[in-house]
């Protein structure tokens, strides 16, 4: 395995309520690698920045919803790296609503790392991989380098190789959180035999083991937990977000209410109805996200129902 060129810390989870059940937990401090290219995104974003680069272009253009990790992410590292960067947000409710572009924490933070934002419609945003649609982006904005929604291509597949490190192959389980399914492929691809990957899917979706087939082989050293998806992308209810504040009281360790809240919600959950065997040793990727937590607090201020405390 290729020795990665950044290590996060594996941090133990001591709770209570699993503590009869006798399996090591841990976490793996992904969202500890970078202040604002958190977790999975920076190691998605790593090699596509060094092609864009190398390829000589000089402006990143993405796609994403509008509190997208993604696109806070790639507004700063694109910042870092010199390059100018174009958000092509879902909704064009948006378009022109300074109150409301204010008032979002993401479009507000990638704003003032200078990514230009052009809101476009649910519909539109659908078709936004077509290569019509592509052609017309290149049209409007020139050369641009296009990375993906979630920023899931080859080289973001080659980056997630790099989460996992030698000292890692003493764990026999590891979780990991799944949006669009590339950061779970690198994880399948530099995981060993001994070892299987679960991932905790966030939305509910068939699309994803076909996605996640497209770089890893389906096998047996993989397999998708559908169950804690809460009701689809981005929806919570208060069982999770009283799970989210108990853990981060006992542990210190805050997650997000979107991808690792429902991964460690269902890891605890499996690890109350015995589904692993005694002794098991778990590790659990946090793959960031935090910068999220703002604007769900700000929807859930809203709806009266209690917050995520950071
Ligand atoms: C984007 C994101 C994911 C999903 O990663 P995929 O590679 O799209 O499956 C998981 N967790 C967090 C915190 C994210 O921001």
């Amino acid at each position: 395995m290729k020795k990665p060129a950044e290590i996060s810390r594996n941090q133990e989870v001591v709770l209570e309520e699993i503590a009869p059940f006798e399996v090591a937990l841990f976490v793996k401090r992904e969202d500890e690698l970078h202040p604002h290219v958190s977790g999975n995104k920076y190691r998605k974003l790593k090699y596509n920045l060094l092609e864009a680069r190398d390829k000589g272009h000089e402006t990143l253009l993405t796609f994403g919803g509008a509190y997208s990790n993604h696109i806070a992410a790639l507004a700063y590292a694109g910042k870092m790296h010199g390059l100018r960067t174009i958000g092509i947000i879902r909704g064009e409710e948006l378009q022109g609503r300074e109150d409301l572009i204010r008032s979002n924490p993401t479009l507000s933070f990638a704003r003032e790392q200078g990514m230009r934002l052009e809101f476009i419609s649910r519909d539109l945003y659908r078709n936004k991989a077509e290569p019509e649609f592509e052609g017309l982006l290149r049209e409007k904005f020139g050369d641009v380098y296009f990375v993906p929604e979630g920023g899931t291509n080859e080289l973001a597949v080659e980056g997630c190789r790099e989460i996992l490190t030698d000292e890692d192959r003493e764990f026999d389980h590891i979780c990991v959180p799944v949006g669009t399914g590339g950061t779970i492929s690198g994880l399948i691809l530099s995981a060993g035999p001994h070892q299987t990957v679960l991932g905790f899917p966030s939305l509910k979706a068939d699309f994803l083991e076909g996605e996640i087939s497209k770089y890893a082989i389906p096998g047996p050293n993989w397999s998708l937990i559908k169950e804690y998806h809460f009701g689809g992308y981005a929806k919570v209810n208060e069982k999770l977000i009283s799970f989210i504040n108990r853990f981060y009281r006992s542990t210190t360790i805050p997650l997000d209410p979107v991808y690792t809240g429902k991964m460690m919600y269902g890891i605890v959950d499996l690890i109350k109805k015995n589904h692993f065997a005694k002794n098991s040793r778990i590790l659990a990727i946090h793959t960031g996200g935090l910068q999220g937590i703002d604007g769900m607090n700000r929807k859930l201020a809203l709806k009266k129902m209690p917050l995520i405390c950071t």
